[in-house]
């Protein structure tokens, strides 16, 4: 069984087709790259993966169940986490307290077991911390430092991303989606952001879906590409393939 599969998956806003009858597989443990020009349906698809947006026909299932209709917070709970293009952290909070929040949904607890911090309570909050820890360590010293109690605002735009990807890991997810994880990186941070993400499927066990520009990256980490062109798949295989295939030459340079 596949881990998430879409079936002519349909998006419009107004008179704008985002998405034409979008079909995509998942399975576990696979790393697959979404390309495509720009305003192609790539951040539309996450967001209908999702639940921000519900799919007007089609369907999405996560591990045999639908999840249309489910809302953001539910989908999460299933296991499917995401990072944005345009980075949503707490920027006030530390790297440390922005990826202990995410796990906040996992706390089961009533006000009063929080008030009297019972040690049930309490085993809960420190294995919360170990987790935070846990992935925060994926991104080695740039984040296990000094800067796990900076507030985010003071960090450079790569540790943000790198915090945000940390967040996502947390939530417990076992599928994540990485919107343009090198965005605003240098070549040097998107070779080191490469090498994590495959150790987040290697060593972490999570299936990722990547939306992303950089074709050095995309090349070196997928199992497979899938190509959007206006809101339609015009193209899936290997990296090899997808370049070499006219179709995904002529949307490129087409525009
Ligand atoms: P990409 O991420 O591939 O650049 P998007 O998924 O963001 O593309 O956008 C696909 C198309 O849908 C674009 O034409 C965009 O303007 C449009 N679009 C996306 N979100 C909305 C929205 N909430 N309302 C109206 N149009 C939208
Ligand atoms: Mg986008």
């Amino acid at each position: 069984m596949a881990m998430l599969e879409l079936r002519g998956v349909n998006k419009a806003f107004g008179g704008l087709q985002a998405t034409t009858n979008v079909d995509l597989t998942l399975n576990e443990g696979e790393i697959v790259s979404i390309i495509g020009p720009n305003g192609a349906g790539k951040s539309t698809l996450f967001n209908l993966i999702t639940g921000v947006y519900r799919p007007d026909s089609g369907d999405i299932r996560f591990e045999g169940r639908s999840i249309v209709g489910l809302k953001p917070n539910q989908i999460v709970d299933l296991g499917i986490a995401r990072t944005f293009q345009n980075l949503r952290l707490f920027t006030n909070l530390s790297v440390l307290e922005n990826v202990l929040i995410s796990q906040h949904h996992k706390l089961r607890s009533t006000w009063l077991s929080a008030v009297l911090r019972t040690p049930g309570y309490r085993r809960q909050e420190r294995e919360m911390h170990e987790r935070a820890l846990q992935k925060l360590a994926f991104f080695g010293p740039r984040l296990m430092s000094f800067r796990l109690h900076q507030p985010v605002y003071v960090l450079s735009y790569a540790n943000r991303r790198r915090t945000e990807m940390a967040r996502a890991m947390a939530t417990g997810a076992k599928l994540l989606l990485l919107d343009e994880p090198s965005a605003g990186m240098n070549p040097k941070e998107t070779n080191e952001i490469t090498g994590i993400i495959r150790r987040m499927r290697d060593e972490g066990g999570y299936t990722i879906l990547l939306v992303e520009h950089k074709m050095n990256l995309v090349g070196e980490i997928s199992d497979r590409v899938v190509v959007l062109d206006y809101g339609q798949k015009i193209a899936e295989g290997s990296y090899k393939e997808v370049v070499n295939d006219p179709r995904v030459i002529e949307a490129y340079l087409g525009k």
